[in-house]
């Protein structure tokens, strides 16, 4: 970690300006070598302070910039860093990033900036984790979460559950290597107190990994009906108001169309089963498997109803497919001569949110909007204040260390020996501390900073 690292941190493409950054030891010296002051001089470079002058190679003038320099160690990196804001596009941006490295800097990897920070103690494992779900974020509400990963509301509570969990590991040590000395011994009764609070506390932050999830990669919704109901029409009419602002996500799935949009901070990722062809039945263009795993994994379905027609076979098909999964149920074309309404529906299906729509009349969308917001921001779910688990990860380690500590009620129940309590104890403890990156291997830590991009 000793080297001088380098990289773009500006998205390359057409821009106003655009960001070179270093970071290390030499950071200063090399930018010093490449850079001429409006007055001539290259020591013009001072703590935060912005110098205005120009990039050069030899005599040759790269381009006009403006320069920083922040003075370790209280940067990003906890390193000395030196920023270049030069001329956007592609051309200012390379040129000077290839001078840095032919002046001593090595090309940063994927993350490196960010990683040097968690290395350095600035951020902890989870912090930085949240600088990439902050970079990928598709909607405000997203965003808004991982800044409070970012700020330390995760942390926080990671780190209540591990001090509760060593102060248990102390006691119980105590107890065992000085039994005869006169310290107020660890109760079993105690303990299972204490394992108790820790057990909940580590539910309450799982039951957040849902949302969490619903938040960081969009709700899985479904939209499902036979050809000509007005599924295609829906998703148009929901895109027409909410098209989430989304460019790099991958696109059209086989036969699948997928789209996102933000309805009121909630990204959902719609899959339109119109891609399948209108004219074919659903379930035997794709097959009955397929269609199941569909539905199977959707985390939202909207099944379409035309009222104008009977109910078919391919109805009761959809029907049967969706019944035990979180539906919303649209009666649609209600405009024109309806056939059924809610109650009759009601035979089939109990305890769903039923909607008469007409789409191409914009008829009910908002009730549509509504149901969905309902569905998800029930009861006192409220984002800003509470840590939400966001990560795949960070879910698994809470679910390890929620074993652990369970099996730790389980022995206080059967009374075992103090000092076969406190292998699981730590376990718990370790697997919590893979999340604030307190005991983690090399190698996740690869993988996890291999996830950024460039620059960061
Ligand atoms: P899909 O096959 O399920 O994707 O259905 P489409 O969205 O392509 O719609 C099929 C036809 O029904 C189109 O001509 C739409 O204009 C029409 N349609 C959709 N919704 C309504 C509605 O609420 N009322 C009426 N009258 N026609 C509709
Ligand atoms: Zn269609």
């Amino acid at each position: 970690m000793s080297d001088t690292i380098a990289a773009i941190s500006t998205a390359i493409g057409e821009s106003g300006i655009g960001i070179v950054r270093m970071s290390g030891k030499n950071a200063l010296n090399i930018a010093r070598g490449k850079f001429v002051s409006i007055k001539g001089d290259n020591f013009k470079i001072e703590n935060r302070k912005l110098s205005y002058g120009h990039i050069v190679d030899n005599d040759h003038i790269i381009d006009e910039v403006l320069i920083s320099f922040m003075k370790e160690p209280y940067t990003y990196t906890r390193e000395n860093m030196v920023e270049i804001y030069c001329h956007g596009g592609i051309i200012p941006v390379k040129k000077i990033l290839e001078l840095l490295l032919n002046s001593g800097a090595r090309l940063a990897e994927a993350g490196e900036f960010t990683k040097r920070a968690f290395l350095n103690g600035r951020l902890d494992l989870s912090q930085a984790e949240a600088v990439i779900d902050m970079i990928k974020s598709k909607t405000d509400k997203s965003f808004e979460v991982s800044l409070n990963q970012l700020e330390g509301s995760l942390s926080n509570k990671i780190n209540e559950i591990r001090d509760l969990l060593l102060s248990m590991i102390a006691h119980i040590e105590v107890s065992i290597d000085y039994p005869e000395e006169d310290i107020e011994e660890i109760t079993y009764e105690d303990l299972e107190k204490d394992s108790n609070i820790v057990k909940e506390k580590i539910k309450a932050l799982l039951s957040t990994a849902d949302r969490g999830k619903i938040l960081r990669d969009g709700l899985n919704t479904v939209i499902l009906g036979k050809p000509n109901v007005g599924k295609s029409s829906l998703l148009n009419a929901i895109l027409r108001e909410n098209r989430a602002i989304v460019t790099d996500i991958p696109g059209t799935t086989r036969d699948i169309i997928e789209e996102y949009v933000n309805i009121d901070g909630i990204p959902l990722k719609v899959v339109d089963t119109a891609g399948i062809r209108d004219t074919d039945n659903l379930v035997e263009k794709i097959g009955v498997d397929k269609a199941k795993s569909i539905v199977e994994d959707a985390d939202l379905i909207i099944a379409i109803f035309d009222v104008s027609t009977e109910l078919s076979d391919e109805d009761i098909e959809i029907i049967d497919l969706i019944k035990d999964k979180k539906t919303i149920i649209l009666l649609n074309k209600t405009d024109l001569q309806s056939l059924y309404d809610k109650d009759y529906f009601k035979k089939y299906i109990k305890n769903m949110h039923i909607i008469s729509t007409s789409i191409t009349n914009g008829i009910g969308l908002d009730i549509l909007e509504d149901s969905i917001r309902d569905m998800f921001y029930s009861g006192e779910f409220n984002i800003k204040s509470d840590a939400i688990v966001t990560n795949l990860r960070h879910k698994n380690q809470l679910e390890k260390a929620l074993k652990n500590i369970e099996s730790v009620l389980n022995d206080l129940k059967a009374q075992v020996p103090l000092d076969c309590l406190e292998v699981d104890l730590k376990n718990c403890w370790e697997n919590l501390g893979e999340i604030s990156g307190d005991s983690v291997g090399e190698d996740i830590l690869d993988r996890i900073f291999s996830e950024f991009c460039i620059g960061k």
